[in-house]
């Protein structure tokens, strides 16, 4: 029976994270986020007996029953322990994960492999590897069964919102940095949010196997940058499974159990969500205070939404059916939840006829930062490409849109995204599962706009930005941005942060050649290609994270684009007045190129208000009219000049300029790298 189960259950439990492959924004930093990134994929995983000390398995069937029994068995709450691994990207994380799922035969050696071929396309194409987004493992210590709860976060900062939350789910945390790499930028953000949610950290130096390794280096790093005592730090290599029984064993002795509050009314912590397209949405919970049992009835706080509980169950790493849960564990609900947006991460869970006081602390509202317009290169592909952001948000309740339509482009959306990672991926989504072409517009920030009477708007398109003489002042999102790099770049990204109108803050040396650089800039300006220029500038030894710190008033204006003498509404920017003079002309010299000379001449124009800042001049095809004219008067000639003339101004006046969509394409491109 339990081997039923064992065997058919592969839901998609699993999440992903980027790792390094072209030279995109972010993509080295990136883990994805749960809730847009889930996988349905057919794997079947096997669950096999955990392998604990001595036991040797005898037939497949009865070790997976064995275990599946094993797993669902009930341990006291004091040997309960919640954890969750952080680092950096490619420091080990996925690879340490699968070990101990391994050791602690939670999964069976030759189903690991199984997943990394199993990957779907986006997944291979970015060296993407696959971790589990939560498991519940049995071992044993001392003779004494533990149940371990390991709980996945995305690490990167375009979800640090939920990162937070998977982390207050936990009571500890291993801490793994990489022994050839050191501290990076990601590592501490995340080990920030660990402390602040007041976890026990347990420091590991992976990948100790490889020559470069400098473990004691590192251990320094970790003591002097981020203060924390490593005198029982774990050194291990993933790869090989060295010391990964001493961090199963730091796990049970160092990581404190979850209180005991059963007797509570229930509350549990949504810490991820996915939408299936069967069952409506699973949703991951860690339950706080109290239980909860199959068909209860329970209320998600914040959106007020209630529903019956039809399936509840933990997560082994496949989902397998309990019939209750109590304060301390980590399962899954099912309860034909029809979109994420009612069950958002952070959301708090009770039950609706005995409801928790309060809910749970620091729910929010994902607000997007980052925003582009989306637009089907066939304008025939509009509606499929509304029904494609329709399913995406289903699953994605951090997306938002909204229909646009622009002369140049058609019909389309502007969408808002939580940050660049997050657009990319949506973007890339779209083109590939729902078979999309699509053209993106310069992605821009949310300004905040203060009329002349008194009003505020959030202004997320250029073509709304109120006239000059109607708005007092205008505001941006400004970012603090910590950049970790060798000694011998510092300079390089000084005149990059320098660039960006990036205010310095404070540099440090975390270690002897390894400094630490802190800028604020605004937000606008990092959604270019700022994370390729670090990247390139440092030869990509540099790392880096940012976090939104609020709305400064700044120098904006609007920078339009006349193409003779017309308005091109989707070629207006929102620009700083300093940059408006260099990007007026990289935009005039660009179109210049790509617009086809017409009969006449046509000027191209960038103007702050009715001021030219910039100009160039699209010369006329001329045809030779005096070729007829063999000798004769020089007022003959003059005539047939002054006709050829007269008749261009005609055209002029009423000639249009088309804009060739591969000219937007570019100019769009070039926004996206002067801006
Ligand atoms: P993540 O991005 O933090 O999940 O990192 P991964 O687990 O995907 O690991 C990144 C790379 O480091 C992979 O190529 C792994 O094979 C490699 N790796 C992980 N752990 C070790 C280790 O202990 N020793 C060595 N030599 N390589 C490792």
């Amino acid at each position: 029976m339990a081997m039923a189960y064992a065997m058919d259950l592969s839901p998609p439990t699993f999440f992903s994270s980027l790792t390094p492959s072209s030279s995109s924004p972010f993509r080295r930093l990136s883990t994805l986020p749960i809730s847009t990134f889930h996988r349905h994929s057919n794997r079947k995983l096997h669950i096999l007996c955990q392998a604990t000390a001595g036991t040797q398995p005898q037939s497949q069937s009865n070790l997976s029953a064995r275990s599946g029994q094993d797993r669902l068995l009930k341990v006291p709450i004091s040997k309960v322990r919640n954890f969750s691994i952080i680092a950096h990207i490619d420091h080990g994380k996925s690879t340490l994960a699968d070990k101990l799922l391994q050791v602690t035969g939670t999964v069976q050696n030759r189903d690991m492999k199984e997943q990394f071929l199993d990957n779907m396309d986006l997944e291979r194409e970015r060296g993407i590897t696959i971790k589990l987004q939560a498991a519940r493992m049995r071992y044993v210590y001392e003779d004494t069964p533990y149940c371990l709860n390991l709980i996945d976060t995305p690490g990167h900062v375009d979800f640090s919102y939920e990162v937070s939350r998977s982390l207050a789910a936990c009571e500890g945390a291993l801490l793994v940095v990489d022994a050839s790499q050191g501290v990076e930028a990601q590592t501490l953000a995340n080990v920030y949010l660990a402390l602040e949610n007041n976890l026990e950290i347990i420091p590991v130096v992976n990948k100790i196997d490889l020559p470069g390794a400098e473990p004691e280096q590192v251990l320094r790093e970790i003591e002097e940058v981020i203060g924390l005592d490593c005198s029982k730090a774990i050194l291990c290599s993933a790869k090989e499974g060295i010391g990964i029984t001493e961090i199963l064993n730091a796990i049970v002795e160092r990581i404190p159990p979850p209180p005991e509050t059963a007797d509570k009314p229930f509350r549990a912590l949504i810490f991820d969500s996915y939408y299936d397209p069967y069952r409506g949405v699973i949703v991951y919970f860690r339950v706080i205070d109290g239980k909860v049992k199959k068909g209860d009835r329970i209320l998600f706080m914040a959106s007020g939404k209630d529903y019956f509980a039809d399936e509840i169950g933990v997560l082994s790493p496949n989902q397998i059916q309990v019939d209750e849960l109590y304060a301390g564990e980590v399962g899954y609900i099912s309860a034909s939840i029809r979109s994420v947006a009612d069950a958002r991460v952070g959301d708090t869970i009770t039950n609706f006829s005995r409801k928790a006081e309060s809910s749970l602390p620091g729910y929010e509202e994902a607000t997007p930062m980052v925003f582009c317009g989306l637009f089907p290169v066939d304008a025939d592909q509009f509606p499929d490409l509304r029904d494609a952001l329709e399913k995406l948000q289903l699953n994605d309740a951090a997306l938002k849109f909204e229909p646009e339509t622009s002369s140049a482009m058609g019909f389309g959306f502007r969408c808002g995204f939580l940050g660049l990672l997050h657009m990319e991926i949506v973007q890339e989504r779209l083109e590939r599962e729902y078979n999309l072409n699509l053209i993106t517009t310069a992605p821009s920030v949310v300004y905040k706009v203060h009329t002349v009477n008194g009003d505020t708007t959030m202004c997320s398109n250029p073509s709304l930005l109120p006239q000059p003489g109607l708005r007092k002042s205008v505001e941006e999102p400004y970012v603090k941005i910590e950049l970790l790099t060798p000694k011998d770049y510092i300079g390089a990204l000084m005149e990059l942060a320098q660039d960006r109108r990036g205010e310095f803050k404070e540099m440090k040396y975390i270690a002897e050649n390894r400094a630490s650089l802190l800028y604020e800039l605004p937000l606008a300006e990092m959604v270019g290609d700022f994370f390729d220029q670090l990247k390139s500038r440092t030869k990509g030894y540099a790392s880096m994270e940012y976090s939104v710190i609020g709305y400064r008033e700044s120098d904006l204006i609007k920078l339009d684009i006349l193409i003779n003498a017309e308005l091109v509404e989707p070629l207006s920017t929102i620009v700083h007045r300093d940059k408006a003079y260099s990007v007026g002309r990289a935009l005039t010299q660009k179109l210049k190129e790509l617009i086809p000379r017409q009969m006449f001449k046509v000027p191209i124009q960038a103007c702050i208000g009715s001021k030219v800042i910039a100009s160039e001049a699209l010369s006329a095809i001329r045809k030779d009219v005096l070729a007829k004219c063999y000798g004769g008067d020089i007022s003959r000639k003059k005539k047939l000049l002054k006709k050829q003339a007269a008749g261009k101004k005609r055209m002029k006046a009423i000639g249009r300029v088309d804009v060739p969509q591969e000219a937007f394409m570019a100019v769009l491109k070039l926004e996206k790298e002067v801006l």
